[in-house]
């Protein structure tokens, strides 16, 4: 994937001519202040559709969240359509070549509550009053200060296949538990350390610098563009790479390799190993860490239970799932009995 910052019009040409007549996939995010946001919701879908975009949008009181693709033809245009708006004037877009133009097959522009479900007030505090952003070399300044405090605001799932070196990485499965544990655990440092915070791509940091700086923690800084931003960087920079092992992503990969340590273990057998599957048992699909030779030995299942399961027929299965509620399984990302060598 080529990820780009803000794009100069040399470069921006350059992506379209390598485009050709395929379609960019595009992803960014900003947090603001949408009063109106059926409004914004129809004024973005009348231009968009015009423009040939296809994806997924949330729009919400609080921001924007958006993953698309647009024609390489249009992308000028696009572009400009964006800047004509006050918010999302040279707002970070990743974008990805890809040789998949199947990524969206429709637009939807859909209003929701919020644009990252975090169990939240939002009344509470002003989301667009965030940490002061760093790159990767200034991040990796910071980080080497005695006075910061370098924290992961993923889920534990996420942390345990790869992170900075003296990250604290909560144990939790989700970012509002974090937010509660990391306020608790500094709370005498709320003046005197530097709070440094660090996600996928950015978005959760950036709601969490403005939560912190609400709680009254008075040097907030975030890693600008995430893990997947730094790792760009660090290459075409020819930084030193602070990050170790994978970082998580919620595509079909499940991961990017960053560095070449292994810092997870499998499962099943604790053997070292950052591979993370689904259990392929239809009514299972956890999450978790499997070797090769687990998987093999295993059947690709998460147990002796599902491997059972997955080996009856599609019929017998049926008939055992009838009348059951559907496991879930699916949402206890990483966390199971069966898993001995989960720690
Ligand atoms: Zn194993
Ligand atoms: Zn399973």
């Amino acid at each position: 994937m080529q990820l780009y910052n803000t794009l100069s019009a040399k470069e921006r040409a350059a992506l379209i001519e390598e485009a050709g007549k395929e379609r960019l996939t595009i992803s960014f995010y900003q947090y603001a202040h949408i009063v109106n946001t059926s409004i914004f919701r129809n004024h973005l879908f009348i231009h968009w559709d015009a423009l040939e975009v296809l994806g997924r949008i949330y729009v919400a009181h609080e921001g924007i969240n958006a993953q698309l693709s647009v024609p390489a033809e249009n992308f000028e245009a696009f572009k400009a359509h964006l800047d004509s708006i006050s918010f999302l004037k040279g707002v970070r877009l990743n974008i990805a070549v890809e040789q998949d133009n199947m990524s969206f097959l429709k637009l939807k522009v859909k209003v929701r509550h919020k644009i990252v479900a975090d169990g939240l007030n939002d009344a509470s505090f002003d989301v667009t009053n965030k940490g002061v952003h760093a790159n990767a070399m200034e991040f990796n300044a910071l980080i080497e200060d005695p006075d910061t405090v370098l924290v992961d605001m993923r889920n534990h799932y996420e942390s345990e296949i790869g992170h900075f070196e003296n990250a604290i990485t909560p144990d939790v499965d989700t970012f509002r538990d974090s937010l509660d544990i990391i306020e608790k655990d500094l709370a005498d440092h709320k003046e005197d350390k530097k709070l440094v915070m660090y996600c996928t791509g950015g978005i959760r940091c950036e709601k969490a610098s403005a939560y912190y700086k609400h709680k009254g923690f008075k040097q907030v800084y975030q890693l600008e563009g995430g893990i997947i931003e730094y790792a760009k960087q660090v290459e075409s920079q020819k930084l030193e790479n602070k990050f170790k092992g994978k970082n998580f992503v919620f595509d079909s990969r499940l991961g990017e390799r960053i560095s070449d340590d292994v810092i997870a273990s499998c499962h099943q057998c604790g053997q070292p190993c950052d591979e993370h599957v689904n259990c392929v048992n239809d009514a299972c699909h956890l999450l978790f860490i499997q070797c090769e030779v687990c998987s093999e030995k295993m059947n690709y299942c998460c147990s002796d239970n599902c491997k059972e399961v997955h080996e009856l027929t599609f019929e017998e299965q049926k008939a055992l799932r009838r009348g059951k509620t559907v496991s879930n399984k699916i949402f206890k990302k990483g966390r199971s009995e069966v898993l001995k060598f989960k720690k």
